[in-house]
Parts: structure tokens; C-alpha cells; sequence
């Protein structure tokens, strides 16, 4: 294997991170008592100080409403606005300003699309093509107008790295084909697409191509009028910049023919209640006050990104790619997800015995952020046959020792890791006894360990260990009616009134993931074996707050809890109603 320091002696460009580091002042911190380790930067990156400066600056100085006003602000709000506009033009490569539009970003900007260029251009019984690998983004849009056109959707397959099948695609192609779009930088996976082959093929057929840079854009050089793809769109907080600012490039032929996405201010050349203009390029597609701020942080963001210089920032990722990919490929039980000969610094893998949001969480306690999940790419996860990934993806700040961090907790999450035992088909699956008298005793049992730990790593063991415990829920209730909805993942519940009581609930629960067994198992302590009345009396929300569990679970977390916690609910509601 090779060192951290023969890698770095083997860097053709030099590449001084620990000065990229310094000019973003979030990586500066602990997270649970561990430093940072930001590995989420496919789901959104980091801002550098200029962009955190340019935003601050635009609103301590030049803040007013563009395109509208006669007073100063308003020009200079504009004048950054329209200078914002070039800077991304450039980034991309757009060879005019009117063929470039600011969106909310790619999710916008796809939408836009298709409701404008896709309505005009599919009718009844044409297609679109899309690809396994396609983000949601760039799914449902399309999916959406082919229900409304009665139009088809294709699907380009992939192979088992995750690279798309060209050959499929060539057979794809036929005279009702339309359009493909295609991502050029696989979210889940890292492939990096052959965009340049797929348009050429594309045009040769008269199929207008639709690129979804979402991914691409942080670490690609793109350039639109080479690639001569007819749509690129990317999102702004992907490449460093801010939330709700993204870009659309199309071909002005396109654009100019296209009927507005949305209506309303700015985007109109002359309006009365019998007919209405609309305003030239690029502002017939800006309905409304755009996002100014946004515009000039995102133009600082990819200022900063060129500064650095692109290659470099390439090829630096690349190592860190290359480096992670060799480390959590050599641990055992750990499988990786997406191996395609040409990727961009994402990984994504699957471990054994494990679901991806205990590893997650696992990492999460270590200080390391990663995303977990199905990553908005469902359709890609039944492809692997998988519930999700855990997802570690780089950006140009992170460090080789950041991803050895990484991978050393990897490997001690992984050496946890137990097999599971798998409930029998037949015979007797006891129900839980009541954990104490009543559910305000269950519960003040548990507070009494909550209240002694005030460390989340701590109680986060003791949700694991309890979770163990779990009693066996048999396979034959694993049904969809006994899923649990809203929970990032797989959760089954199965209550009932207990035989002979006429309102006393109990209920048998399992998931794939450890830290939600062991929420099931809390519920279960708490409500299980105890009467329908006192189970709704009880207040879980002030109980969530007395043992702190409010703090330390995420956000997706206490909402997938909530669905569990009305699941017993609405039962123990059923029950009380029957009494007689
Ligand atoms: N396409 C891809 C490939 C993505 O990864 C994402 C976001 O993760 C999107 C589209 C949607 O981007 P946004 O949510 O910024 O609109």
C-alpha cells in the first residue's frame, strides 16, 4: 500500500491545501470532541472567506432591487448582478450572456426544461432517454411530462462498475427518440459519463442532449460550446458557493423559442390585459426578483475555484480518491459501489452486516461527515440491489489524512459489526412484557440511565445495546402494510391488543439499522405491555427533551422516530376507541 508521504512526494502539481484549508473558516471545529472531517460534499460544499465577503459586502453596500430602479443601489446591484452573470458564463464556457440563466439550481433548471422545451418538442408516443444513474432531479421531470404527453421513458442500463452501456444506448436511439439527458458526473457513484460521445451520437440521430452538470461542475473543466450540448445546468452550492443560485446554459436557437417557465415581473417586454410580450435573453426565463446575492456569491465561488486552478484542484482529488478507494477496498466485509474507470472523488460502499445509516452515524460520532442513504438515486439502488451506500466524497480542501481519519474509522466501525440473526418462520414469537408497571415508570427507568450520560457517544451505545435486545420480530410481518413510511430506513412495526386485556397494546418492531432498533427498543420499553389510554396520555416530546435524544438525533432521524411514535399511537387511538 502506499503511504500518505510517498503520495505526496509523488504530486506533479504542488498543491498547498493546508493554505485552501485556512480560507474556510467552518473546517475549523470539532464535532462531538473530534476534529471535522467534512466528506459531504457531493450533497453541498463548503464557502471560502471570498464568497462568505462578497455576500456580506453586497449587503452591507450595494443591496437594492435590479433592473428597476433609477437611484444608485439599484445600479450597482445590477452591475453586480449582470458582472455575476459573466463570471459564470466564462466558468462554463457559454459563449454569450443571453444563453445563460441564473436558476434556484440543476433541480430548477431541469424542471425548466421540460416544462418548456420538453412540451414543445414531445408529443404522444415519442421518448426520452435517461440513464440507471440519473439523480431524481433528473428523473421525475421527465417522467412527469412524458404522463402528461403520453410519451416513454428509456433507460440507458449500466454495467456492474457503474458505466453506462453505450451499445444499449446506439439501440436505444429511434425516430421517436426526442431527448436524452444524462448527467455528466454520476452523485452515487462518481462515473463519469463519456457526455462527449453520447452528444455526438446523440446529434448525429437529430436528439437534442440535456446535460446535468450537477456533479461535474465542482471538479470538471466544462466547457458548453465544445461539448455543443443543447442544455447544461448546475447548482451554485455544489461548487462552493451559496444555496439557491445554480446556472442554466441552452442554445440561443433553443431559448428563443421556448415559452417562459414562469410568468410574472422582469420577464416581460410589455404587458396589458389583452396581450403580453415577453422580455429578451436571458431575463424572459428570471421571472420575478432574482437572487442577486446569490448570483455575485456564486460568481465569487467559481472566481475562487478558477484561481486555484482547476487541474490542480483535479488532480488533487483525484489522489484522495485513489487513496480512499485503495484503503476501504482492502477492508474486509466492506464492498464499494461504483468502480468505473473514470470517476470523480466520490465513494460509495456497502458493509457487511451493517446498514449504511449506522455507519453513518458511527462516523458521525468519530466527527466525520458523510452522506448515507439512496442519495436521491432509488432506481440506481435496486440496480445494485441495495437499500443505499454510505457515501464519502472529497472536495479540494480535504486532506490524505483526512481520509486516513476516515478510513481507520471504517475499519473499527466495520470490526463492530455483528451478523444478524435472523428470526424463525414458524413457531412462537413472544411478545415484550411490560418494561415496568406503567409507562410513566418505563420511563423514568430510562431517564435514570439518560440522566447519568450526557456524552451522545455513550448514550448512542446504550441505544445499540438495547436495540440487540430487540425480541425477534418473525419474517412473516415484514409486510409492506407493517412498513414504516418517512424513515431513511427499512422499519417494521406490528402492534396489537394484547390477548385477554381489553386495552393493553404490545407491539414487535425490527429495522436493518442499529441506532433505530435501538429507538424501537426505547419505544418499545415505553409503551409496549402498558394500556391504550396511558400510552396516548403520555408526552413524548417532553420526554425526548428530559433525555436529551431532541439534541443528538438528526433532524431526518426524529422525523423517522415521529412516524414510529404515531404508528403506536394511531393503534393505541384504535384500541381505546373499541373499549367498551
Ligand atoms: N443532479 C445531481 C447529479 C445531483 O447530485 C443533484 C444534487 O445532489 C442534483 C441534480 C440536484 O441539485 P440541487 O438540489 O442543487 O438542485
Amino acid at each position: 500500500m502506499i503511504t500518505i508521504g510517498e503520495r505526496q512526494t509523488k504530486s506533479e502539481i504542488p498543491f498547498d491545501v493546508e493554505r485552501i484549508r485556512a480560507d474556510f473558516p467552518i473546517l475549523d471545529q470539532k464535532v462531538h470532541g473530534k476534529p471535522l472531517v467534512y466528506l459531504d460534499n457531493a450533497a453541498s460544499s463548503q464557502k471560502p472567506r471570498a464568497v462568505i465577503h462578497a455576500l456580506k459586502h453586497y449587503y452591507e453596500n450595494d443591496h437594492a432591487n435590479v433592473h428597476r430602479g433609477v437611484h444608485a443601489l439599484s445600479e450597482r446591484a445590477t452591475e453586480a448582478y449582470e458582472e455575476a452573470r459573466i463570471a459564470v458564463q466564462k466558468f462554463i464556457g457559454a459563449p454569450c450572456l443571453r444563453e445563460l440563466i441564473f436558476t434556484r439550481g440543476a433541480t430548477e433548471a431541469i424542471n425548466l426544461i421540460a416544462q418548456t422545451f420538453g412540451r414543445v418538442h414531445v408529443h404522444a408516443g415519442d421518448e426520452v432517454i435517461l440513464t440507471a444513474l440519473e439523480h431524481h432531479s433528473n428523473i421525475v421531470p421527465w417522467q412527469v411530462l412524458c404522463w402528461e404527453k403520453h410519451a416513454n421513458l428509456r433507460v440507458v442500463p449500466i454495467n456492474d462498475d457503474g458505466e453506462l452501456r453505450l451499445d444499449e444506448l446506439e439501440k436505444l436511439i429511434n425516430p421517436a427518440t426526442r431527448i436524452i439527458s444524462v448527467a455528466h458526473v454520476s452523485n452515487a457513484l462518481g462515473t463519469i459519463n463519456p457526455i462527449q460521445k453520447i452528444i455526438d451520437l446523440a446529434h448525429q440521430r437529430g436528439v437534442y442532449v440535456v446535460i446535468d452538470g450537477a456533479q461535474a461542475a465542482p471538479h470538471l473543466r466544462v466547457d458548453v460550446q465544445k461539448l455543443d450540448c443543447d442544455f447544461y445546468a448546475f447548482s451554485g452550492h455544489k461548487v462552493y458557493g451559496p444555496t439557491g443560485i445554480g446556472a442554466l446554459y441552452g442554445k440561443p436557437q433553443h431559448l428563443e423559442l421556448m415559452p417562459p417557465y414562469q410568468t410574472g415581473g422582469d420577464m416581460i417586454s410589455y404587458v396589458s390585459f389583452e396581450k403580453t410580450t415577453w422580455n429578451q435573453l436571458p431575463y424572459k426565463f428570471e421571472a420575478g426578483t432574482p437572487n442577486i446575492a446569490g448570483a455575485i456569491g456564486l460568481a465569487a465561488a467559481v472566481e475562487y475555484l478558477e484561481e486555484i486552478g482547476r487541474d490542480s484542484i483535479a488532480s488533487h482529488e483525484h489522489r484522495l480518491l485513489e487513496f480512499a478507494t485503495e484503503r476501504i477496498a482492502s477492508i474486509p466485509g466492506v464492498r464499494i459501489i461504483g468502480t468505473a474507470k473514470e470517476k470523480a472523488s466520490v465513494l460509495s460502499f456497502v458493509v457487511e452486516d451493517m446498514s449504511a445509516l449506522d455507519v453513518g452515524t458511527r462516523l458521525d460520532i468519530e466527527g466525520i461527515a458523510v452522506r448515507t442513504g439512496h442519495h436521491c438515486c432509488q432506481p440506481l439502488m435496486e440496480r445494485f440491489g441495495i437499500a443505499g451506500t454510505t457515501r464519502a466524497s472529497f472536495a479540494m480542501y480535504n486532506t490524505l489524512e483526512e481520509v486516513e481519519a476516515f478510513a481507520e474509522a471504517v475499519e473499527k466501525i466495520v470490526a463492530s459489526a455483528r451478523p444478524r440473526a435472523g428470526a424463525s418462520l414458524n413457531g412462537d414469537y413472544p411478545y415484550p412484557q411490560a418494561a415496568a408497571p406503567s409507562t410513566r415508570e418505563a420511563a423514568e427507568e430510562i431517564a435514570e440511565v439518560f440522566e447519568v450520560v450526557d456524552d451522545w457517544a455513550e448514550k448512542y451505545e446504550y441505544l445499540i445495546d438495547i436495540g440487540s435486545k430487540l425480541p425477534a420480530m418473525p419474517d412473516v410481518l415484514k409486510q409492506e402494510c407493517n412498513r414504516v413510511q418517512g424513515c431513511q430506513s427499512t422499519v417494521f412495526m406490528h402492534a396489537r391488543k394484547k390477548p385477554g386485556t381489553p386495552d393493553v397494546i404490545e407491539f414487535l418492531a425490527d429495522s436493518d439499522a442499529d441506532i433505530v432498533r435501538g429507538e424501537l427498543a426505547l419505544l418499545q420499553r415505553l409503551y409496549s405491555g402498558q394500556r391504550a389510554g396511558e400510552v396516548l396520555a403520555f408526552d413524548m416530546p417532553a420526554f425526548m427533551q428530559r433525555i436529551g435524544l431532541d439534541k443528538n438525533l438528526t433532524q431526518g432521524r426524529r422525523n423517522g422516530l415521529a412516524e414510529m411514535v404515531q404508528r403506536v399511537m394511531r393503534f393505541a387511538e384504535n384500541v381505546a376507541g373499541q373499549k367498551p
